[in-house]
């Protein structure tokens, strides 16, 4: 933990709390004009929420990348003032809450902000603060970009086929938490409304909880995702789904996603229905936007990985898909993700907050150095979101890696590794190349 110690003093300060949160001496918040339409004063103020487990590790690290792409990028002419907001277990020891509402109040005000993984206990203790945090400010898209730098360890032939960006629902599905243990009063209550008034019976042993999917969440997702690909010239709008079985739920996302892409983005997309019209062929200039159950999709992504390109699902499919996907590139060490909403945005890294690794200098933080490399895009800060990714790039290129990644090479892999560094010391050659580039 020294380490983190004298990387935390060579931040210049980052906390400014005093038993309540004080201003910092300089810069000002991002504003919205617009949803998702943010304006950017040249010194924006960032609260950071740094995490449990790996989480301080990995954000410190990633924040000194990312000054130096800003500096590299701008020349002194733009700076981020980082602010540190508690939360977790920290906030838990200082303040006696997960999620204080000062710290509410402080995110509220800044609107954009980086958080790192906070734990969340199995089958009781606290809600997760993650859960809370996306719905508090009603971040409904989870944006997760996998895709492939060479170098990084992969379990399938053709790597390089991996550029992928996951539009994942974020604010519904079974994680709005509606659940209730087997031998609740509310679960008896359930259960007996069930039997008497819809003629459904179920075990009087079993846990219940529900799966709202409305047509406002998904034509809200569906529309950013076809954006998305319209303005980024991508190739597919594939929509996942298990509307086989769950059909008012997962296939109603199917047939909303489908409504938006015909209704709003009429002129941009073919159908695969309506291929045939055109003898098989997406017209020129045109996005296909199919869909796929998501249990074959979830093998057809290790079997045909070049047919996928933008995915769109719902909240639990995206978890499982972007999980899946994150392990074809290396892992959860270098996926990233961001999530937005019309009035905020927090980018995060993907994995948790990996205990057993806490305190070793010993994960990669790319997946936090890419997320913070989203919330600069999103901000509209792209030459700094491109040093950044280059820096990662060239990093990766020139040989060096952390175990966590070298652990998972073949030989053939190993034989690219110049050196095995810590996440500190991964950090630091990042910011060199960053600094060169
Ligand atoms: P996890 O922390 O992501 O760890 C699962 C495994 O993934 C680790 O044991 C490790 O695998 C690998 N891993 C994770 N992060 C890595 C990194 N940066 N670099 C390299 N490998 C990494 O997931 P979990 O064990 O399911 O959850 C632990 C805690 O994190 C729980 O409290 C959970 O609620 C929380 N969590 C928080 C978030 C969030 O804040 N958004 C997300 C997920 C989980 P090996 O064992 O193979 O090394």
């Amino acid at each position: 933990m020294e380490v983190l110690e004298s990387v935390r003093k060579r931040l210049e300060g980052v906390c400014w709390f005093e038993g309540r949160y004080v201003d910092p001496p300089e810069g000002r918040p991002i504003e919205f004009r617009g949803p998702i339409d943010p304006s950017v004063p040249d010194v924006p103020v960032i609260p950071f929420i740094e995490g449990d487990g790996i989480g301080p590790e990995v954000t410190y690290a990633a924040i000194r990348v990312v000054n130096a792409a800003v500096r590299r990028a701008y020349g002194g002419a733009r700076r981020i003032v980082w602010y540190e907001a508690l939360a977790g277990n920290k906030a838990e020891k200082l303040l006696g809450e997960r999620l204080p509402q000062q710290t509410i109040e402080l995110l509220r005000r800044y609107k954009v902000f980086f958080k790192a993984p906070l734990e969340t206990p199995i089958g009781g203790g606290w809600r997760s603060v993650n859960v809370a945090l996306r719905q508090m400010f009603d971040l409904y898209a989870n944006i997760r970009p996998v895709k492939y730098f060479p170098g990084l360890p992969s379990p399938i032939k053709r790597p390089e086929a991996v550029d992928l960006v996951i539009f994942r629902e974020n604010t519904e599905d079974v994680y709005m938490g509606i659940e209730w243990q087997w031998d609740s009063e509310e679960a008896r209550k359930v259960r007996r409304f069930l039997r008497e008034e819809l003629g459904v019976s179920l075990r009087d042993d079993a846990g219940i909880g529900l799966k709202p999917i409305s047509r406002f969440g998904t034509r809200r997702i569906a529309r950013l995702a076809l954006k998305f690909a319209v303005e980024n010239r991508r190739r597919v709008v594939t929509i996942m789904h298990k509307g086989n079985i769950m059909k008012y739920t997962e296939g109603a996302f199917r047939d909303w996603a489908y409504e938006v892409a015909v209704e709003e983005f009429r002129d941009h997309v073919v159908l695969e229905s309506e291929l045939p019209q055109y003898g098989g062929q997406v017209p020129e200039g045109r996005i296909l936007v199919n869909d796929r159950i998501a249990d074959n999709m979830l093998q057809q992504l290790l079997t045909r990985t070049s047919e996928y390109d933008v995915i769109l699902s719902p909240n639990l499919n995206g978890d499982y898909v972007s999980d899946e996907a994150a392990g074809l590139v290396g892992g959860l060490g270098v996926a990233p993700g961001i999530d937005v909403g019309d009035f905020h945005m927090m980018a995060e890294p993907v994995h948790g907050t990996a205990p057993k690794y806490a305190g070793k200098n010993y994960v990669n933080p790319t997946a936090s150095i890419l997320a913070m490399g989203l919330l600069l895009r999103f901000i509209g800060w792209r030459e700094a979101a491109d040093m950044l990714v280059r820096g990662v790039e060239a990093t990766f290129a020139a040989g060096y890696f952390t175990g966590d990644l070298v652990r998972q090479m073949d030989e053939s892999e190993r034989a690219r590794v110049r050196a095995v560094l810590g996440t500190q010391e991964f950090a630091d050659r990042v910011v060199e190349f960053v600094e060169s580039l």
